[in-house]
């Protein structure tokens, strides 16, 4: 299919494959820019149905539902990376697909992640591919205790993933992962990771446009809870040169995925300031939300931009911010942050709070410091 030049005109479907929270925020910035939206995913009722302006609610498998979502919108996007892969195929040859598929393909696989890293000259944890119990056992000869084991795919807040504190635990953590259940035909099926004792986690958002320029949020300092993203804050408390480092990493991952739309990159800061990359998603991204009352143009502004063929604008953050995420029960304790004038909450439409869901989460808004510097 071949891409268009000219941006989309106000009015324009932009088609969102997935339907949580990334895509209603999504769909949300793209009516302030006066398109409408389509989503798609499996899911009734879904939190980003309930803003669209047209919905399908059909398998990613659903050929004929696929081809008349993509005839009926004018550019394709995703709020998530996991899509299987000839849904991405069969949509990119039926529509303008951003992100193209590749930067899919990497994210999708912890493996290819830590592969393509390195392509770019950027450090992660050591790691060695894993494949059946026995390479296990023999990895951690190379890779010593503390490490982690984790599935290649589909592992998200912590799941599909067991910490190995000695050579005696390999066969509960190869267990703990389903290893020992019929492994999936992709390879690997894990990857065994050294434990990495950083200081700090932080991550950058890079966006690319359709003309090839490239802006990035400054690092936001990730906090986690039980495995789950707990809050995330601007400025970072890293160095100027750290932080540097940190959105060239990002910028240059982007670049290389030859990618239209967000990219966002992971990482440890090591005592030293070094950097070592964990992950990373094409996609608006959890530690971005508190772009939204930053300043300047949010991350999924930032998306529907390069989606629809528009100018990017470099980041303008004019407060400093801490997002706070409101999981599960959390959604009860609303009530102090209705009553603070600096906190800004926003709520997902889920309709129950089930343990470890994302339910919304509150930007609260300071003054802007000096440069996150320290
Ligand atoms: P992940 O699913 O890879 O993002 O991992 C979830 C969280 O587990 C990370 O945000 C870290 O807090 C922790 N973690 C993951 N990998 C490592 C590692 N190699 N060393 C230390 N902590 C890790």
């Amino acid at each position: 299919m071949p891409s268009s030049a000219a941006p989309l005109a106000p009015g324009a479907v932009i088609g969102i494959l997935g339907n949580g929270q990334l895509g209603r925020m999504l769909c949300l910035a793209a009516a302030r820019l006066g398109y409408r939206t389509h989503v798609y995913g499996p899911d009734r009722g879904s939190p980003a149905e309930q803003v669209a302006s047209a919905s399908t609610v059909a398998a990613y498998t659903d050929e004929a539902a696929l081809a008349a979502f993509a005839a009926a919108v004018d550019v394709v996007t995703f709020e998530f990376e996991n899509v299987p892969a000839q849904a991405a195929a069969f949509l990119a040859s039926h529509a303008v697909v951003r992100p193209s598929w590749r930067a899919l393909d990497v994210a999708q696989d912890r493996a290819k992640e830590k592969s393509f890293f390195a392509e770019i000259g950027a450090r992660t944890p050591p790691w060695l591919p894993i494949d059946s119990l026995d390479e296990l056992k023999a990895a951690l000869a190379t890779i010593r205790p503390p490490a982690i084991l984790k599935t290649a795919r589909l592992g998200y807040d912590g799941k599909g993933q067991a910490k190995i504190m000695r050579p005696a635990d390999a066969d509960k953590a190869w267990a703990a992962i389903g290893g020992g259940k019929s492994p999936s035909s992709v390879r690997p099926y894990a990857v065994l990771e050294g434990f990495v004792d950083f200081i700090r986690e932080i991550s950058v958002i890079a966006a690319r446009g359709h003309d090839g320029t490239t802006v990035a949020f400054e690092p936001t300092e990730n906090d986690h809870a039980n495995h789950i993203l707990s809050t995330s804050t601007v400025p970072a408390q890293i160095s100027a040169e750290t932080a540097r480092a940190a959105s060239d990493i990002a910028t240059r991952a982007a670049l290389a995925l030859d990618l239209v739309g967000l990219l966002a990159v992971e990482m440890f800061v090591a005592a030293d300031g070094s950097l070592l990359c964990n992950e990373m998603a094409p996609r608006p991204h959890n530690s971005g939300h508190w772009t939204m009352d930053g300043g300047g143009c949010d991350q999924f502004e930032m998306l529907v931009r390069a989606a629809a063929g528009l100018p990017l604008v470099p980041p303008a953050r004019t407060v400093d911010v801490t997002m706070v995420n409101l999981i599960g029960d959390d959604i009860n304790g609303l009530a102090r942050y209705y009553a603070d004038p600096l906190a800004r909450v926003h709520l997902y439409g889920k309709a129950e709070a089930r343990p470890g869901r994302k339910m919304g989460h509150v930007n609260v808004v300071r003054p802007h410091s000096r440069a996150g510097t320290t």
